[in-house]
């Protein structure tokens, strides 16, 4: 039911992937979703449902459920006082076998979190892969020597051959910074930035890692990161060359939920997610047709950061006592700064960034010390764990939701052909979708504030002009797992193959259009 040519496609990305770093091991395929086949170009036409605009949902899986009350803020600040006692973890510290034995510098740090996802894989059956990611960064801006930088990661591999190749990445950066970025010795404990985010990742491995998910799962923490991506950067372009499908990457940077002693600005209530509107690997021919099609606000990173919205929903309180609500900011970081997000959408991935609502900037990048009666420094006790902890929950979440997912629909496309107050859309079946989801929303809105379901068919018209809203389109499953949305092609006709549209699969980054080794 794929179309043809991204059936070929497909199976390039997955010779790729097991000729480069993924061997697979033969696994049960999981059941289709839905056993009796129906046609597939059957046109299901809007019905009024008397409910005009009803929100975006999710409804929550009660095993992902489970699996969220296993996030510990305990084991989180105990992750996190482990990562302060290296001392310094700046890129440039020590990392020699006796700086290693010692438990000070970068090198004892990644030693430990190696040895951390290997004992998690340990506590499932050998389910992860743990991987290092090393080469040697030459002498640049904020590296004053040839520096070896290692990113530490594990693959939990999923469980259905065919949809093993689509991944989602979580990721921290270890690395930390004194107030002098060159300092390689002196205390730079990192304890929220960006010690909060590797416990994200840590975490997230030891919570899904007991369950299965047909789609392959990377927790990821890198280094370098303080020093200019340099980490992030690496894995971005490793994972490009080597066709790795990578749909969604969640960046947790700075989520420690500071809680300066007086602070009455902070919100425990908010993180904030950053997400880039237009691809960054966007041609300027294509920015500018984007920009006329209205789809400035439509980019698959921004599509990853709705879905955050949808999830917290589903599976964190919104209100009272520890409620967790994704505070979606529509620019790619925060001014004069930057994060390993960036490094993954210049390599054409999706991924958007968390951070704490409110960042001190005298518990950043700070060497401890009291001075005129003010206390600098990234130090534990500035870390709120229940606050991390809730962070995880909603990444792990996430995570989840979208590995359980089938893909998003593919080749998705709206006609054009004629004028006309109605919407006729089209897309290609994936595999494991019971069915699809036709969204939409005011063009000033920012969240998709409609939704109507129909079954296993390719084909939909809605009774709204495609001029007064935007449209997306999603798969979703018999157990009601959703796919990431993906807004329509304008195509003379729906017989045509679209192309050039901002789907997960960003401009040519995957899909088989990656350079091969
Ligand atoms: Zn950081």
């Amino acid at each position: 039911m794929v179309h043809k040519k991204m059936t070929v496609r497909k199976m390039a990305v997955l010779g790729l992937l097991m000729s480069a770093t993924f061997t697979m091991v033969a696994q049960q395929p999981r059941k289709p979703d839905s056993a009796k086949p129906r046609n597939p170009r059957k046109v299901q036409t809007y019905r009024v449902t008397g409910s005009a605009a009803f929100g975006d949902s999710l409804k929550p899986d009660a095993i992902i459920a489970k699996a969220l009350r296993n996030v510990s803020a305990e084991r989180i600040r105990e992750t996190d006082l482990k990562l302060v006692r290296f001392g310094t973890r700046h890129t440039m510290s020590a990392a020699d076998e006796q700086a290693i034995k010692s438990g000070r510098g970068i090198g004892a740090a990644r030693e430990w979190i190696r040895s951390e996802f290997e004992r998690i894989s340990k506590d499932c059956n050998d389910c992860l892969d743990v991987q290092t990611d090393e080469f040697t960064q030459p002498v640049s801006d904020r590296i004053s020597k040839p520096t070896q930088i290692v990113n530490v990661y594990a693959i939990q591999r999923g469980t259905d051959p065919e949809q093993a190749r689509r991944i989602f990445l979580v990721t921290g950066h270890y690395d930390s910074r004194n107030s002098d970025g060159m300092d390689t010795t002196k205390p730079a404990p990192g304890a929220n930035d960006d010690a909060s985010g590797t416990c994200v990742s840590l975490e997230s491995a030891r919570v899904l890692s007991k369950l299965k998910f047909p789609a392959t799962i990377i927790y990821l923490t890198v280094a370098g990161e303080e020093q200019g991506l340099y980490g992030s950067g690496h894995f971005a372009k490793m994972a490009r060359e080597k066709g790795w499908q990578i749909e969604g990457v969640l960046n947790n940077d700075i989520v420690g939920g500071n809680r300066t002693p007086g602070d009455k600005e902070q919100d425990a209530g908010i993180v904030r997610v950053f997400s880039e509107g237009i691809p960054s690997t966007a041609t300027e021919k294509e920015s500018h047709r984007l920009i006329s099609l209205g789809y400035d606000h439509d980019g698959p990173s921004r599509q990853l950061a709705r879905y955050t919205r949808v999830v917290a929903r589903a599976y964190l309180p919104q209100s009272g006592a520890g409620r967790l609500t994704p505070k979606m900011i529509f620019r790619q970081d925060r001014f004069l700064r930057g994060g390993d997000h960036i490094s993954f959408n210049e390599a054409g991935y999706p991924a958007v960034r968390f951070t704490e609502y409110r960042e001190d900037f005298n518990h950043q990048h700070q060497t401890p010390r009291i001075d005129k009666g003010v206390e600098y420094g990234d130090l534990p006790k500035f870390v709120d764990f229940d606050y991390v902890a809730n962070v995880a929950r909603l990444n792990a979440a996430t995570l989840a939701s979208l590995a359980a997912a089938p893909a998003a629909p593919a080749n998705v496309r709206m006609s054009v052909k004629e004028l006309e107050n109605v919407t006729q859309l089209a897309w290609d079946a994936v595999p494991g979708a019971s069915g699809y989801e036709v969204l939409w929303r005011p063009t000033t809105s920012a969240e998709w504030e409609n939704v109507e379901s129909f079954g296993e068919v390719t084909r939909a018209t809605l009774p709204h002009s495609k001029d007064n809203v935007i449209f997306g389109v999603r798969s979703v499953d018999r157990r009601g797992h959703k796919s990431l949305v993906v807004v329509p092609q304008p195509v003379q006709s729906l017989d045509a193959v679209a192309s050039g549209v901002p789907t997960a699969h960003a401009f040519g980054a995957v899909g088989g259009e990656s350079p091969s080794k």
